[in-house]
């Protein structure tokens, strides 16, 4: 790797060099769909096709109460309207049936467009697509896939970033795919929206850099990423592996403990991140209790969308399966290179302080 970066610096091609195209063919390969647009990062990734269907003022667009801000902020920011929806209990995924539901009142109220879904994939499982596209398809709603931070995760042998009409991952080094700074990509089957999003990427270019046809942003990638990026697929399914042998390892030996993460049928998770829940009552003793033999424990997250003061006019409708997920949810150290000692480590911790 290092010698393909001293080629890169050498060269001089930093923003979408030539080894981006390549990279953008590999990932295209991988997760079995025609495009893939690279971009500067997830959130871009986000919201770039939502720009490339003019998703706007007085448009909705559904997601999950229960994600990363960037899940949001990317409808607030073209001007739509998020509708937020609670999630299931088991996968932490938006719930399907309340999303009908919604989408239902949504229609009937006639204030606002439906436009769009985006479902998120969270902590690297798949949402329920067969249901979610099901829903997408009844009610003509674009489906976007969240994707950041599931990149190497399947159902049915289906790769994430191939479900919906779109889909979007993120290579911020913590995401199971990460790179050495900001980048992400876009996944397609549809071309004439893979062309679009191509020009939004560079200023909405046309022709050439010049003829600049539409509004667009300047959300490229780096060319020394996708060096690294090309060099980490070597080895992603064997982390993806790793991921899921460190993830049945704290399953075995947590059971009896906490709530561990449960996986849907038929789906394999790329475990960006190993979420348990505990009594509301323990979880800041437990967190302090984990920090004193340096264990790195992190809440994600600590607000579900609608108790954010910017979407307050949410704040009193009933999410009551985030809100039980941010009082209760930990996420434990999580990545493929854990060995036994260091984890053997957090799980007599977790036990002693429940023992
Ligand atoms: C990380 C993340 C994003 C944003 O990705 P960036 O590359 O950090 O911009 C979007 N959605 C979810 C669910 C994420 O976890």
């Amino acid at each position: 790797m290092d010698h393909n970066i001293l080629k890169t610096l050498e060269k001089g091609d930093f923003i979408l060099g030539e080894k981006v195209f390549e990279l953008e063919q590999k990932l295209a390969e991988y997760v079995g769909v025609k495009e893939c647009i690279t971009c500067a990062s997830g959130t871009d990734a986000l919201q770039i096709p939502l720009m490339a269907n003019n998703i706007g003022p007085g448009d909705v667009v559904f997601t999950t109460n229960f994600s990363f801000f960037a899940t949001a902020e990317v409808i607030s920011l073209v001007g739509a309207k998020p509708i937020f929806v609670d999630v299931d209990n088991d996968t932490f995924n938006i719930d399907y049936q309340l999303l009908e539901q919604k989408i239902i009142s949504i229609l009937k109220e006639k204030k606002y467009i439906p436009k769009a879904i985006i479902a998120v994939d969270l902590f690297g499982q798949l949402a329920n697509y067969d249901k979610i596209e099901e829903i997408a398809k009844k009610f003509n709603l674009i489906l976007i896939e969240d994707a950041a931070q599931s990149f190497g995760a399947s159902y049915k042998g289906k790769k994430s970033c191939s479900f919906g009409d779109v889909a979007a991952t993120s290579f911020y080094p913590a995401k199971p795919l990460g790179c050495y700074g900001d980048g992400g990509a876009i996944f397609t089957n549809n071309s004439k929206l893979a062309q679009k999003m191509r020009s939004i990427r560079v200023h909405g270019e046309g022709k050439d850099k010049y003829d600049n046809i539409r509004v667009g942003l300047n959300s490229r990638l780096d060319t020394i990423q996708s060096v690294v990026l090309i060099e980490k697929m070597k080895i992603f399914d064997e982390e993806i592996k790793l991921r899921n042998k460190v993830a049945d390892y704290y399953n075995e030996n947590l059971d009896q403990f906490v709530k561990i993460p449960k996986i849907a049928y038929k789906n394999i998770s790329s475990w960006a991140q190993y979420s348990i829940l505990v009594n509301q009552k323990d979880r800041d003793k437990l967190i302090k209790h984990l920090q004193k033999f340096d264990i790195p424990i992190a809440v994600f997250y600590k607000k579900p969308f609608n108790t954010l003061d910017l979407y307050f006019e949410n704040r009193d409708l009933d999410f009551s399966i985030s809100l039980m997920l941010s009082q209760s949810i930990l996420s434990l150290p999580m990545h493929p290179y854990l060995v036994k000692r260091d984890l053997d480590k957090i799980i007599k911790a977790i036990k002693d302080f429940y023992e």
